[in-house]
């Protein structure tokens, strides 16, 4: 049993996922979730699918016992996070990652960056899943990105699917006042709500429910 019981990282078929939205709420309230957030990603969603994809959440969300949220994953390209002022004013919350294939840490870093200085952007996606590819950043730049996410009032999430970031950097954020979320990262109902990891990194690293993005629907 989790003592944090939610996940705020969940893809359904409005993008590359398997299952519906009603699937993944099933799924969650199975598991005795208190939160689920679907964050389909963004370039999958046109204005009209984005219209009925907030719809069915708000729709399906308010037949649950559970807090359902409507999110989006954006990507940081370098030209920005592609989510753009309409798509999210229409959202609960918006979170960014870095998918783009680089080359060096230091790339890597500066997208990063631009989400940390982006207004739309409240969460921070599997931070550093690309480090055991790319090489890890050195510590100053690591204390950079914390300083720019404490500064502009960003989260992290922890990642059950990446397994990111490590107990130090949740250690650190959490001495800061940096909020953190679990995420499954789930393309298919049956993973909604695979977030041990997240929770047992959380805990090592001292948090609270304090601590967390959504602690108040917990
Ligand atoms: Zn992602
Ligand atoms: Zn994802």
């Amino acid at each position: 049993m989790l003592e944090f019981p939610h996940d705020t990282h969940t893809h359904t078929e409005y993008s590359d996922g398997i299952g519906s939205i009603t699937d993944n709420i099933a799924s969650a309230e199975e598991k005795g979730l208190k939160l689920l957030g679907i964050t389909d990603h963004s370039h999958y969603l046109s204005p009209k699918s984005l219209k009925r994809y907030v719809a069915d959440i708000k729709r399906w969300g308010a037949m649950s016992e559970i807090t359902v949220l409507a999110g989006i994953e954006g990507n940081i390209t370098p030209s920005g996070v592609d989510v753009p002022d309409w798509v999210a004013e229409k959202l609960d919350y918006v979170i960014a990652s870095v998918h783009e294939w680089l080359e060096t840490p230091e790339e890597y870093i500066e997208l990063v960056k631009l989400a940390l200085k982006d207004d739309n952007v409240d969460v921070i996606g599997h931070f550093g899943a690309n480090f055991p590819y790319i090489g890890f950043p050195p510590m100053e730049e690591l204390r950079e990105v914390i300083e720019l996410a404490e500064e502009n009032g960003k989260a992290f999430e922890i990642s059950s699917r990446y397994h990111v970031p490590d107990v130090e950097f949740v250690a650190e954020c959490i001495k800061r006042g940096i909020k953190l979320t679990f995420a499954s990262d789930a393309h298919f109902p049956a993973g909604v709500g695979r977030v041990t990891w997240s929770e047992r990194v959380f805990k090592k690293a001292g948090g609270r429910k304090e601590d967390l993005l959504f602690g108040e629907f917990l």
